[in-house]
C-alpha cells in the first residue's frame, strides 16, 4: 500500500530526526494527496527523505502523531510488540508490582495511548483520532496478553476534543468493575476505577511513596499536604511515624483516605482533614508579632496538583508553589524533612528548586538535599521527548 507523503518546510525535521514524534501543523509545506484524518502516513523531509510513519489528523494541531522512524503497519502484530515492549520494560524495572502504567503514550513510542494496570483489570485512555480507530485492535491485543477480568474506558480527558473526539468512558470487555482494591508497596488501597482521579490512583507516585514511607521511620509528627487518597500518609504511618496528619480539600478523597488507613490498620496514626492546604498552613503560620510560630513537624510532604497548565501562567504557579513552602519550612523542626513535588511540566527541575531556595532564603532556613525524586519507572522520561518528563521532588533536611 503506498503512503500519502507528508512533507516537511525546511528546517523543521531536526527534531524529528532526535526522536520527537509530533509533527505541528505549521511545520507543514504540502501533502501529496489527500489525506483521511486517521489514517496512516509517511512524514518526510523537504528532500523527500523518510523520518517516520504515523498517524494523520487534520483536525489537531499535531496533524501528525508518528509511531516508528520506518514503514510500519498499525496492526496487531504491531500493537502486540509495542505493548510486550512495554510490559517488559516495567517487569524490569518495577519487579513485583502489580499496579502501574503499563503503556504510557510516547514514552512508549504509542502517542495517544494510555493503558494502567490494577491487578487484573486494565484502564485504556485514548487521546487522539488514530488510536481510536484501533481500539479493537488494541484491546484484543491486550485480552491476549494479559487476559484482564476488565478493560475499561477512561477517555474522558479535556485533550480529547483537540482532536475532534468526545469524551467517553465505559466498560469495553469484561465484568463490570466498582471499587477495587490496589496494592502499592504492600499497602491496600480502595479505589473506583470508575470515578477517581486521572485512572483512578496517582501511579507516578508509587516509588516515591515507598522512599518518602522509609525517610519517615522514626519521625514523631508528619505533615502530607494534598493527601488525595492517602498515598504518601499511609506509606509513613506503616514506616512507622507516630501520628501522621494528612490535608486534602476533597471530602471524598478524605473519606476514601480514611477508608484505605483503616482497611490497612493504621487509623489510629493517621488523621485525614478536609481543608485548603493554603488557608490550613497560613492559619498555623500567621502570628501576632510578639509570638513565634512553633515548628511540630519531624516530615512535611508536598504534593499539589499541577498549578500551571501552560507556559503564560508559569509566574502564577511558581508563587503559589512559593507560598506553600514559605510557610510548610516554618513548620518544620530543624532536623526535619521536607519532601516537595511538583508535577507541572511546565515548571522544570532547576526552576523548582529555585522557587524552593527563595522560600528558605525567606525564612532564614538552610536547606541540605537528601534526596531527588523523578515519576515511577512506569512513566518513562525519554528525553528526546521533553513532554515525558513531569514529575520532580526533592527531599530537603532542615538544617537550620
Ligand atoms: N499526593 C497525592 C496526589 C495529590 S493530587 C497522591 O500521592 O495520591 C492533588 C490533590 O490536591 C487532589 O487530591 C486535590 O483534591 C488536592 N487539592 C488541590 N488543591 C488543593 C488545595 N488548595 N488544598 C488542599 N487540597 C488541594
Amino acid at each position: 500500500m503506498s503512503l500519502v507523503s507528508v512533507l516537511l518546510k525546511p528546517g523543521e525535521a531536526d527534531r524529528i530526526v532526535a526522536g520527537h514524534p509530533w509533527i505541528y501543523s505549521n511545520s507543514v509545506l504540502r501533502l501529496t494527496a489527500p489525506v483521511t484524518d486517521g489514517d496512516l502516513v509517511q512524514v518526510k523531509d523537504h528532500r523527500q527523505r523518510l523520518l517516520g510513519t504515523g498517524f494523520y489528523n487534520s483536525r489537531s494541531k499535531i496533524v501528525v502523531r508518528l509511531l516508528d522512524r520506518d514503514r510500519i503497519e498499525p496492526n496487531r502484530s504491531f500493537f502486540r510488540q509495542r505493548i510486550e515492549a512495554a510490559l517488559a520494560h516495567r517487569q524490569r524495572w518495577m519487579p513485583g508490582t502489580t499496579s502501574y502504567r503499563l503503556v504510557n503514550a510516547e514514552s512508549d513510542f504509542l502517542s495517544g495511548l494510555i493503558v494502567d494496570r490494577y491487578d487484573d483489570v486494565l484502564v485504556i485512555q485514548i487521546s487522539s483520532l488514530g488510536m481510536e480507530l484501533r481500539k479493537s485492535t488494541i484491546v484484543e491485543v491486550l485480552k491476549d496478553l494479559l487476559d484482564p477480568r476488565a478493560i475499561l474506558e477512561r477517555s474522558d480527558t479535556a485533550s480529547r476534543k483537540f482532536d475532534g473526539l468526545a469524551e467517553a468512558q465505559g466498560l469495553i470487555r469484561g465484568e463490570p468493575v466498582g471499587e477495587i482494591e490496589v496494592n502499592l508497596n504492600g499497602i491496600r488501597f480502595l479505589t473506583n476505577l470508575a470515578e477517581g482521579h486521572k485512572t483512578g490512583m496517582y501511579l507516578d507516585q508509587q516509588a516515591n511513596y515507598a522512599a518518602v514511607g522509609d525517610l519517615a521511620k522514626g519521625a514523631h509528627e508528619v505533615l502530607d499536604c494534598f493527601s488525595f487518597a492517602g498515598g504518601f500518609a499511609l506509606h509513613a504511618a506503616r514506616a512507622g511515624a507516630r501520628r501522621v496528619h494528612a490535608l486534602d480539600q476533597s471530602a471524598d478523597a478524605m473519606a476514601m483516605a480514611q477508608r484505605n488507613a483503616t482497611a490497612n490498620g493504621l487509623a489510629d496514626r493517621v488523621e485525614f482533614e478536609t481543608a485548603n492546604v493554603f488557608d490550613w498552613l497560613k492559619a498555623r503560620t500567621a502570628v501576632g508579632p510578639s509570638e513565634k510560630v512553633i515548628p511540630r513537624y519531624d516530615l512535611i510532604i508536598l504534593d499539589p496538583p499541577s498549578f500551571t497548565r501552560n507556559r503564560s501562567s508559569v509566574p502564577d504557579a511558581l508563587r503559589g508553589y512559593k507560598e506553600i513552602h514559605l510557610r510548610a519550612l516554618r513548620l518544620l523542626k530543624p532536623g526535619g524533612l521536607l519532601s516537595t513535588f511538583c508535577c507541572s511540566h511546565h515548571v522544570d527541575r532547576v526552576l523548582f528548586e529555585d522557587v524552593i531556595l527563595a522560600a528558605a532564603i525567606d525564612t532564614r532556613v538552610i536547606l541540605r538535599r537528601v534526596a531527588s525524586h523523578s515519576q515511577s519507572p512506569d512513566h518513562p522520561v525519554v528525553p528526546s521527548i521533553p513532554e515525558t518528563e513531569y514529575l520532580k521532588g526533592f527531599t530537603y533536611e532542615r538544617v537550620a
